[in-house]
């Protein structure tokens, strides 16, 4: 089983964070007598640890929600949303463009339907557009919404005007994903049950959503006309499946979140009627409800209470970028009036929602020893003036807020591979299965990502979820410049395992191929100039893809030391793991688009 980072990521509309409501004025020192904050602390780290157990836990509930869910209408937490996507693409796509209109940001994707080439030919080109939803339109009224969403397509259209060849006399057609609990009825119509991640418009819920829009658009005179309602994270499934045919499940982890994956026809009791000619359909959960088994604090019961939607979307309450910095900011203001930042609490603390999550995740960034930037954003954000200890803190609520969280998306992972291998023994944890990740909050919260993966990892055993054994990079002699295991070895065996592997790759004629096999795995190897890269897998790995992993890791090892050489290698070490977990995490490719990485180093070097 592997997790990758898919991003052909589509929205567009950028959602303004912090919801007006609950608004606090003006909240003086009311600090009564000294309260150690040790035991507010200890409290937390208690009340939101995930051992393992209660990840299994967590696993089992939402494997058994998505089975009620399926059984009848109603029938757990979890609406088990049939997508009317049941043939996932494989060849022939005729929408001309790709839209998503969700909080998130913009990618318009055009699909050449009269292509039936290689993927790269599929998609002749993509343009990305990012819009803001002004906030009043959050809680206006519906038709302001969508008239706003139908004028922005217009431009957008109008920009890219004849770029792409529109057979005469179509109207344009757009595919439109839609990041909300919506009941599909067809393929091309789809009724709001809810506005979720703080939106409150009127006159939405229980309306056709792209009725909504081409109203608007007709009301605008648009030429376009919506023919696909895809739900988000299904537009992430189905996009992820022209760069890898084995992904099964979808997961977005943004300002809010949510998974789909494939079903079996056969096992959806609820499903009346409905013909699929492949026997599959994708099914999307709207696990951001799930509640079972939750680990909760009485920050996340307090958050609830003053929420839009009190008692609901609890799983995507612990879990999503909406809501993280905003526990955070909940802890930070009681262990503020136990005294831990001075005398003093000062207002914008008390504010919902000023802390976000992309603060606290630049502040777990800080790897100083002072925690400079740590106090200045805490100082800039919520006027908290720290010292290093108070700063330490911080940190570690961040961390505790964080790795629940992230650990919990891990078990819902999991959740959902299992009740896909129970109704298919072996079909699922026999073979390799991808489970496609996108989101701003995954994509750029390193110590989420790695949380995650580790929860995942835990649960379902190392075997399993590991494809990548270990990396070595050494040079002619022998001398290992990097070494990266992925599986538990002794220092001795490591030293064995590097002796052996060199042995090997050394000594081989260049006239053979680059997989020999090794013990009872193989070795994939590729040598540059007086090094070679050696990455050890399954015996029934595709070779294929893992010499041009290697070969990804040395064009940007390139990048970053423009012709790298064996000694920046040695005095840049540092770096080289970081680059390196960048991309292959936990024995897993996370990413193999180098643009990406270089990117996420990029922001990481701003940190430094
Ligand atoms: P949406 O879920 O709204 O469609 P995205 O997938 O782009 O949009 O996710 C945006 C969310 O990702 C933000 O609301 C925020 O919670 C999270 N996020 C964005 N940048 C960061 C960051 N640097 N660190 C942590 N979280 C981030
Ligand atoms: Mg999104």
């Amino acid at each position: 089983m592997s997790v990758i980072g898919a991003s052909p990521a589509v929205g567009l509309f950028c959602v303004p964070r912090s919801p007006p409501r609950d608004i606090h004025r003006f909240r003086m020192a009311v600090r009564s007598s000294a309260v150690s904050v040790a035991p507010i602390f200890t409290k937390l780290k208690h009340e939101c640890a995930t051992p393992l157990p209660l990840l299994r836990h967590v696993a089992d509930a939402m494997a058994a929600d998505m089975r009620a869910g399926l059984a009848v209408d109603g029938g757990s937490d979890l609406k088990m949303i049939l997508s009317y996507v049941d043939s996932l693409p494989t060849g022939y796509v005729c929408i001309y463009v790709y839209m998503y209109v969700s909080s998130g940001i913009g990618v318009p994707c055009h699909f050449d339907p009269n292509s039936l080439g290689g993927k790269q030919e599929r998609v002749i080109d993509t343009e990305f557009e990012q819009v803001s939803i002004p906030q009043e339109l959050m809680f206006g009224t519906s038709e302001d919404l969508f008239d706003f969403i139908a004028s922005g397509l217009d431009k957008f259209a109008r920009k890219e005007g004849g770029k792409f060849y529109l057979p005469s006399g179509r109207k344009r057609e757009i595919g439109f994903t839609f990041s909300f609990p919506v009941r599909q009825t067809s393929i091309d119509s789809g009724i709001l049950i809810k506005w979720t991640k703080g939106f409150a418009v009127s006159g939405t819920a229980g309306r056709d959503v792209v009725a909504c829009l081409n109203e608007a658009m007709e009301r605008q005179g648009l030429d376009m006309r919506v023919s696909a309602l895809v739900n988000d994270t299904v537009g992430t499934l189905a996009g992820a499946r022209y760069w890898d045919d084995d992904v099964m499940v979808a997961v977005i982890l943004g300002t809010g979140t949510n998974a789909c994956y494939v079903e079996r026809t056969d096992t959806i009791a609820k499903l009346q009627g409905h013909d699929s000619s492949s026997g599959r359909t994708i099914i999307n959960t709207e696990w951001g409800a799930f509640s079972n088994g939750l680990p909760l604090t009485v920050f996340d019961r307090e958050m609830d209470d003053a929420s839009i939607n009190p008692g609901e979307q609890i799983f995507e309450k612990t879990i999503s970028g909406m809501y993280l910095g905003e526990i955070v900011r909940r802890v930070l203001l009681k262990i503020a009036e136990a005294g831990t930042f001075g005398d003093s609490i000062p207002e914008k603390l008390s504010t919902p929602f000023v802390l976000r999550t992309p603060d606290i995740s630049a502040m777990q960034q800080d790897n100083s020893d002072d925690l400079k930037a740590v106090g200045s954003i805490l100082y800039d954000i919520t006027g908290v003036e720290s010292n290093l200890s108070a700063r330490k803190i911080v940190i570690e609520v961040c961390d505790t807020i964080v790795k629940r969280g992230s650990r919990l998306a891990g078990a819902g992972i999991v959740g959902i591979l299992q009740k896909m291998e129970e109704d298919s023994q072996g079909l699922i944890f026999g073979k390799r299965t991808v489970v496609a990740m996108d989101g701003g909050l995954y994509e750029h919260y390193p110590q989420y990502r790695r949380y995650l993966q580790d929860a995942v990892t835990e649960l379902l055993g190392l075997e399993i979820s590991k494809n990548i054994r270990f990396i070595l990079l050494q040079n002619r002699q022998g001398k290992t410049r990097l070494a990266k295991y992925y599986v538990p070895l002794e220092d001795s065996e490591k030293h064995k395992v590097e002796y052996e592997v060199h042995r090997l790759v050394v000594n081989r004629d260049p006239k053979f191929t680059n997989f020999v096999e090794f013990r009872t795995h193989k070795v994939i190897y590729r040598r540059y100039a007086g090094l070679f890269f050696s990455l050890c897998v399954d015996i029934t790995d595709n070779e294929l893809a893992y010499l041009e992993c290697i070969h990804l890791f040395v064009e940007i090892l390139d990048h970053f030391f423009s012709n790298v050489c064996e000694l920046d290698l040695v005095f840049n070490f540092h770096k080289v793991y970081l680059i390196l977990d960048e991309f292959i995490l936990a024995g897993e490719l996370q990413e193999t688009s180098k643009k990406a990485i270089i990117e996420r180093m990029g922001e990481l070097e701003k940190l430094e």
